[in-house]
This record gives C-alpha cells, sequence and structure tokens, in this order.
C-alpha cells in the first residue's frame, strides 16, 4: 500500500494547530544530503521535519522544503534553540538567527532544546518565545527534554502552556509519569529516539510480535508510538526505511502486544538525564 500524507494523523495542540503525529528526525543529517534527504522524504508523503540549531543543517531542510515545490502550509517545521542560547537576549536573537537558516517565512514549532537546570535561565527563554508568537513567524512554542519539576516551575512562571514536550522515549523508556503530567495539562508528549537508535533490532519479543503483523521491529514500535498517542521522528537517511517507517497505518497492535511492549520498559536510556545537562 502506498502512503498518502492523508493517512497521518493530525494531533490538536494547545496552541491550536494541528500537528502531523509522524515526521522525520534528521539529526546527524549531513549538509551534504540534507536537501536531496527533505525532497526525497516530502516524496514519499512526510510533511513534517524535526531539526535543531545543533544539528546545523537547518539551512538545507529549508532549502529542501523550499524545492520541493509544496505550499509553505503544507510542511510542519520545528526547530529548537541551542543551551548556550538561554535568556532574554540571547535566545531573542537565536530564534532570529533560526528564522534566517531555515528561511521558510515562519517556524511551525520552537522548542527549548533541553531545561538546563544549573544554568537556571528557561523561564527567561520561555519569555522571549512568548514574545516572538507575537510576531507571527513563530507559530507554536514548546519544550525538550523537561521533567515534570521543569515544568512545574515554567507554567507558574509564564502565561502560556508548552504546545509540546520532546523526551526521550521508547520502548526501554516508556516515561509514564512525563506522559502522565504532560496529558494533565494539555500538553503533547513527543518521543526522540523512539525507536531507541536501532537498539531493539534483535529483540525476541518485538521481533515475535513483528513476525506475527508481517512487519519489521521498526514499524512495531513506530505502530507503538502512533497508539499511545506520541508525535514520533525517528530519524533514517535510508531511501528504503524512509518509507517504511511512515508505512505504519495499515495494521495495529492489539493488546496482548502492547502488554509486551509494556515489559521492556527497563529505565535505560540512549541519552543524559535532563538534570544533569548544562
Ligand atoms: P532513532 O530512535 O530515530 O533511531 C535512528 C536510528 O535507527 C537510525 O540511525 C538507524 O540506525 C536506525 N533505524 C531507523 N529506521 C530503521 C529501520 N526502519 N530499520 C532498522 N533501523 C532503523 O534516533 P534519533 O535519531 O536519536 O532520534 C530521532 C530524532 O529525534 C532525531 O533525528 C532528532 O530529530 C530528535 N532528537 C531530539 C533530541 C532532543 O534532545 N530533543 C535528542 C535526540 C534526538
Amino acid at each position: 500500500m502506498t502512503f498518502t500524507p492523508e493517512q497521518n494523523p493530525r494531533i490538536q495542540l494547545n496552541s491550536g494547530q494541528q500537528m502531523p503525529q509522524l515526521g522525520l528526525g534528521v539529526y546527524k543529517v549531513g549538509q551534504d544530503i540534507g536537501v536531496e534527504l527533505v525532497k526525497a522524504a516530502i516524496e514519499v508523503g512526510y510533511r513534517r521535519f524535526d531539526t535543531a540549531a545543533l544539528y546545523d543543517n537547518e539551512f538545507e531542510i529549508g532549502a529542501g522544503i523550499r524545492q520541493s515545490g509544496l505550499d509553505r502550509e503544507q510542511v510542519f517545521v520545528t526547530t529548537k534553540i541551542w543551551n548556550d542560547r538561554q535568556g532574554f537576549d540571547n535566545a531573542t536573537e537565536a530564534i532570529d538567527e533560526a528564522l534566517g537558516r531555515l528561511n521558510i517565512e515562519y517556524i511551525d514549532m520552537l522548542l527549548i532544546h533541553w531545561p538546563c537546570p544549573k544554568q537556571n535561565l528557561f523561564v527567561e527563554t520561555w519569555r522571549a518565545f512568548e514574545k516572538a508568537l507575537d510576531t507571527g513567524k513563530i507559530r507554536g512554542i514548546g519544550v525538550s527534554n523537561f521533567n515534570p519539576g521543569h515544568l512545574e516551575k515554567l507554567i507558574a512562571n509564564s502565561n502560556i502552556v508548552p504546545a509540546l514536550n520532546q523526551v526521550e522515549l521508547h520502548p526501554a523508556l516508556q516515561q509514564g509519569d512525563v506522559r502522565k503530567y504532560n496529558s494533565e495539562h494539555g500538553i503533547a508528549t513527543e518521543a526522540w529516539s523512539p525507536l531507541g537508535r536501532g537498539r531493539f533490532g534483535e529483540n525476541p519479543a518485538l521481533l515475535a510480535i513483528a513476525a506475527k503483523h508481517g512487519k519489521t521491529v521498526a514499524q512495531v514500535i513506530i505502530r507503538w508510538h502512533v497508539e499511545l498517542g506520541n508525535l514520533v521522528i525517528p530519524k533514517t537517511s535510508n531511501p528504503e526505511r524512509l518509507k517504511e517507517n511512515i508505512d505504519v497505518f495499515g495494521f495495529a497492535l492489539d493488546h496482548e502486544d502492547m502488554a509486551v511492549i509494556a515489559t521492556l520498559n527497563t529505565g535505560e536510556r540512549v541519552g543524559p538525564n535532563p538534570d544533569d545537562l548544562g
């Protein structure tokens, strides 16, 4: 079955935006392949891209979108402000720079990349984000790697509740507490490293579920995210996997499959604990 962008569910955000549930993550996508990868992804049906200042490819992602010929409003672009640009003035400048690099009229979703609790500047950074919404060049604002404690402080000291919280989330790190806090506060949960960076390829339980449905392990994990209601951004630059990873809307996991995957929650991270960074 060929995937069509209409099959990709839209998640309603508290910002009023509707965000395609599945997008392409582009961490470690080099500048040499960025433009062509975006065009290839759009060709097979992707309409959402997740980049960051850190990834050093915003220019290429923007260029790929412009060259694709799609109308701007048909594509949803997220980028993130890096840790060394926190604080009101610093973040305000960093937002302008991101807009300049992407060069696509506006940014759909802007995130604080990490809370950096030791810097303790995220409330000031958020003020810059709130102000940027007034320019119309930023359509939605959210956070990444925020624990409930960080969110509590942010919400108590600001006017706008983040539209989403992008956190490490995969079968080994299911983030029950973060997901619960997010949903109780109207914040969408987005999964980064949704495939655990490929570490589940040989997992017997996932291989068995994949065999049962005639799907791959990656498709089973992405489908698991879809059924949990997570926004999800698997990364690949391989043309076959691009198609494979978005072809997850023609099957469903059953209760038994979901129960088996729930047992894989060991708490093992692929990235840092947000309290330890910055
Ligand atoms: P991921 O879990 O998406 O894993 C990507 C890796 O999985 C690939 O490099 C490849 O090795 C493998 N893979 C992909 N498709 C496959 C398939 N069909 N079959 C077998 N293997 C496959 O890891 P990620 O890139 O770390 O995370 C995805 C995106 O999340 C990133 O590109 C980035 O946009 C975002 N991210 C955000 C943060 C943050 O702090 N906010 C941190 C890391 C990543």
